[in-house]
């Protein structure tokens, strides 16, 4: 949880606090959503509130919602983190330091498919494919000459 965007969070209710008369639900519902918005505005994670005010929060169940549409997610110079909604050229590391999760866990959460699904932008994928066919080649020339 980002301490920072809890400062403001209890910065911006105190404020508003101090000139409305809240009832302690009131309160906890209003903590929460400043800090949703602050959250959602910084690109951190929601937090749910478990008090059944808002009704379609908080079900682990199911598959969480990508942060882009899947399709978008990967362009020529970077794909996005469906976990996050941030670019990177390549998201394994990104994934493990972030979210914890490895490549595996990370497609079995949005139903991608590993092997279509190269976590890697198009144009970062092309050039791995250049270099390891180029070192191929090179291979076969030695191994030619020997
Ligand atoms: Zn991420």
């Amino acid at each position: 949880m980002a301490t920072e965007l809890l400062k403001m969070t209890a910065q911006i209710v105190t404020s508003h606090a101090s000139m409305n008369e809240l009832s302690p639900q009131e309160l906890i519902n209003e903590i929460t959503s400043v800090y949703n918005t602050l959250a959602a505005l910084a690109g951190e994670k929601a937090v749910a509130v478990e008090m059944g005010a808002m009704p379609e929060a908080g079900q682990e169940t199911g598959q969480p919602k990508p942060a882009v549409p899947i399709e978008e997610s990967i362009q020529d110079e970077y794909i996005v983190c469906l976990e996050c909604g941030q670019r990177f050229r390549t998201l394994k590391a990104h994934l493990r330091r972030a979210h914890n999760l490895t490549p595996v866990d990370y497609c079995e959460r949005f139903g991608l498919d590993p092997k279509k699904y190269h976590l890697v932008s198009r144009n970062y994928s092309e050039q791995r494919r250049q270099l390891a066919k180029a070192k191929g080649l090179g291979e076969f020339r030695r191994a030619k000459k020997a």
